[in-house]
């Protein structure tokens, strides 16, 4: 099984920061995708970052990618796209607050289950979980990543990056080995493994 890591857009995207500026969701993304394949590969567990370029790879490339390596593997490739939420314009602090996982609306059954021990994960490392129902540990939307890949694939937006103490969290080494351990363990679930 191939685990593709996707992360989110790149230098190029206008806004995408924390409005003092210190945390940009573009490099955070890679720092965590990077500690997450580490992290996999360290387990034994094949992984690599569908998106190597520092430059935003429009969604279509990027579902295109997946794609093709879900098809050369034989349909044994599964992703996961990280990101940083946002509920501001980004110039100003908000009170949302924790992370939350997402699939598409046309989600299989293994998108939700995958996405459902991300939240397991997230849940028994005590962190504060949104969910749009008390049962229902993932929110559907129409999501590109998730709608347009044929592999089972979930969208993760880590925190706030306009939350001031999530981005103090986010910005912490222990809060970025939190991030990443979601990911492995919640992904390792996820295999069975
Ligand atoms: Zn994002």
């Amino acid at each position: 099984m191939k685990v593709l890591i996707d992360n989110g857009h790149g230098e190029n995207t206008p806004g995408k920061r924390s409005p003092d500026g210190r945390l940009r969701e573009w490099t955070y993304s890679r720092e965590i995708a990077d500690m997450v394949v580490a992290g996999l590969r360290k387990k034994g567990i094949d992984a690599e970052r569908i998106v190597k370029e520092d430059s935003d790879i429009p969604l279509s490339e990027r579902c295109r990618r997946a794609n093709a390596i879900y098809k050369e593997t034989g349909k044994k490739a599964i992703l996961v796209s990280i990101h940083c939420n946002a509920a501001g314009s980004g110039t100003s602090w908000v009170n949302a607050h924790g992370w939350s996982v997402f699939v598409s609306n046309n989600a299989s059954a293994s998108s939700k289950k995958l996405a459902a021990c991300l939240c397991e994960e997230a849940e028994s490392l005590k962190l504060q979980v949104r969910r749009p129902a008390p049962k229902q540990p993932y929110w559907q939307q129409n999501l590109a990543i998730c709608r347009d890949t044929n592999c089972p694939a979930v969208l993760t937006e880590n925190f706030f990056q306009d939350n001031k103490d999530d981005v103090e969290f986010l910005l912490s080494p222990q809060g970025k080995d939190v991030v990443a351990r979601i990911h492995i363990e919640g992904i390792t679930k996820y295999l069975g493994l």
